[in-house]
């Protein structure tokens, strides 16, 4: 677009615009005396009119809200525009020619159709379909409609119609109302291939409106088996007033209710649009054939009444289904300060909002958007339901995955509350989930709000990658596995000294699985008690091992120094096998912990009435253990 507005060409859209004129579009107006008119105001909810609006003067203010300005200004805030956009909507409008800065007056605007013929065009177009919608040809689409549970009266409110199957009805219907034919085509009605035909054919039609109420596109839904098209929905494409990144179907009728709510419902078609009208969520809108991006987000925003700090919310209503998933975790990689303010609704059997409608009516649609979860605590529970939680090596990998999502939040003081969260669902303390958001925190990367443009890149939207696959076989002088090599030390170096003790150890009590094997052939071949006096003891051990792993552990095992300079006598046996008992009760209790943790004691009372009776028994176990451990050394 060439340069700026010249002053001249404002002051003459003020001067014809009449701000009574544009506001009786959207407030019912009424004599407020001394040349003044009120009504109730569209920027905030109220019972007794504090709107008013003074003609001679070009103003109007709201007492309750404080909103006010000229024509221009309330251009811009009832219908999202921008002081430009605003302006040249006005121009159109009044038959204004508006000139700028640079240049003159051809290098104006883009040659082509005026907006206004377009929406005129559209206008024509609308009330066609929907008359042929009482056609007999249209008996698919009516059927279409009432199988959805929309009646004739739903059908009437939302404009919706039906194109006729032969090719070139409505193209016929304009030109002879003496719209040009380069007139339809950029406005997205009319193709032309050999000759010119209609872009909508045989198809179920909704008009999409903008704010103002003006039909500026169409969504049309195949209902012909022999439709020669495939896809499900055909959208008018990209045009002088249709701009698909901006466009938000439902908003005519959504953004009273939005402004008056903070709240907007996003879903994600046409037909779950109307259900949630119908059902009384009357914020409902949907994007056009294309993901909700930035600009649909902006132009929320801007009609919640959020210009400056957002604190409206914004609820998705996906499918249950992954496609949905993709799109809650696609959204989360957009604008954070958005993000913070977005909810997910999902109906746990996966029903979207119109089919919800048919099955259990309205009222289920109103409860699926009431029981909203944020978004980020819907994207956690995504990452963390991917793991095993019963695992204590799952439960670190969820935790770890958990903890880099929660870092990522810009919102700092969010960010606690979600490491909160994220304890409960993994099941481990608060300061553990803390401390690893930390440590993610510091390490930083994979932030998603670092990501730029999101755009263009669809694909970096994706859910964080899966965990690399864990090390088979952990490092055996990890200090972790400590007291398990001391023990198979003694067991391999010293069997008679420990075999009076180890009756109670079993195979549980050695977590890596190199020395869990170790143990395996210990016992196999009847306990350390076996090799009391077998000088060939450790030599029986190795020959046994099919795994190289195994082998190379127990010769090591066998040559590696005792960790005490005297023979191991049984205080020291004692304290170490009395330890590693204690080690696996500890790890019992933890995994029964997070178990409790994650358990409702109100759905679920029995079973966690007999964990708990466990934990306390394994916590009893525990102190035993750990007074014979001290009581030993
Ligand atoms: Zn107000």
């Amino acid at each position: 677009m060439a340069g700026l507005i010249r002053e001249e060409s404002i002051a003459e859209v003020r001067e014809k615009a009449r701000i009574d004129d544009v506001v009786a579009e959207h407030v019912t107006l009424r004599n407020a005396g001394g040349g003044s008119m009120k009504g109730l105001c569209p920027f905030h909810d109220e019972k007794s009119p504090s709107f008013h609006v003074t003609p001679s003067r070009g103003f109007f203010h709201c007492f309750g809200c404080q909103a006010g300005g000229d024509v221009i200004k309330f251009v811009m805030d009832i219908d999202a525009l921008s002081f430009a956009e605003a302006v040249e909507r006005l121009a159109d409008k009044y038959g204004v020619q508006l000139r700028r800065e640079e240049g003159d007056v051809r290098d104006d605007r883009p040659k082509g159709p005026q907006r206004s013929r377009l929406v005129e065009a559209h206008k024509v177009a609308q009330q066609f379909y929907a008359e042929q919608l009482a056609t007999p040809d249209a008996l698919v689409a009516r059927q279409f409609l009432a199988e959805r549970g929309f009646d004739q009266s739903a059908a009437e409110t939302f404009g919706i119609g039906f194109a006729p199957r032969d090719g070139d009805a409505l193209f016929k219907h304009l030109r002879q109302l003496a719209f040009s034919q380069e007139e339809l085509v950029v406005g997205g009605l009319v193709a032309v291939g050999r000759s010119a035909y209609d872009r909508f054919r045989g198809r179920l039609l909704w008009p999409i409106r903008d704010a103002s109420g003006d039909t500026i596109g169409f969504g049309a839904r195949r209902i012909f088996d022999d439709d020669r098209i495939d896809a499900k929905y055909l959208n008018t494409s990209e045009t002088p007033i249709y701009k698909k990144s901006q466009v938000l179907y439902g908003i005519d009728l959504a953004r009273k209710d939005m402004a008056r709510s903070s709240q907007a419902v996003v879903v994600e078609g046409y037909t779950d649009v109307m259900a949630c009208h119908l059902a009384g969520v009357t914020s409902a809108v949907a994007t056009c054939g294309t993901a909700f991006g930035d600009e649909h987000a902006r132009v929320l925003r801007r009609f919640m009444n959020d210009h400056e700090e957002f604190r409206g919310e914004v609820i998705f209503a996906f499918d249950g289904d992954a496609a949905g998933q993709k799109a809650a975790l696609r959204t989360f990689s957009g604008d954070q300060n958005f993000v913070s303010q977005t909810y997910v609704a999902v109906e746990p059997d996966g029903l979207d909002p119109c089919d919800l409608r048919i099955k259990q009516g309205d009222a289920a649609v109103r409860e699926l958007v009431a029981r909203r979860v944020p978004l980020y605590r819907f994207v956690l529970s995504n990452v963390v339901g991917k793991y095993d939680l019963d695992r204590a090596d799952s439960r670190v990998d969820a935790l770890r995955e958990g903890a880099r999502l929660v870092s990522s939040i810009r919102d700092k003081s969010k960010v606690d509350a979600f490491a909160r969260e994220l304890a409960g669902m993994v099941g481990i303390d608060v300061d553990q989930a803390r401390a690893e958001v930390r440590r993610a925190a510091a390490r930083g990367p994979a932030r998603p709000d670092q990501r730029g443009s999101r755009r263009s890149e669809p694909q970096q939207a994706e859910t964080p990658a899966p965990p690399a696959p864990r090390n088979p076989v952990p490092d055996l002088r990890d200090p972790r596995f400590a007291l398990e090599r001391e023990t198979l030390k003694l067991v391999i170096q010293h069997p008679m000294a420990i075999g009076r003790t180890t009756s109670d150890i079993g195979v549980e009590d050695f977590t890596h699985p190199v020395y869990r094997a170790v143990w395996e052939l210990v016992a196999a071949a009847g306990g350390p008690v076996a090799g009391s006096g077998d000088a060939t003891w450790a030599g029986r051990l190795r020959d046994a091992a099919t795994d190289p792993a195994v082998s190379s552990a127990i010769s090591a095992l066998g040559v590696e120094p005792i960790r005490t300079a005297k023979e191991p006598d049984a205080a020291y046996v004692s304290v170490h096998v009395f330890r590693l008992l204690e080690l696996t009760a500890m790890r019992r209790i933890a995994d029964l912990k997070s178990k409790l943790q994650r358990t409702n004691p109100v759905e679920n009372a029995a079973e966690y009435n007999r964990m708990f009776g466990e934990l306390a028994a394994l916590e009893q176990h525990r102190r035993t253990l750990r007074e014979r451990t001290v009581g030993a050394s």
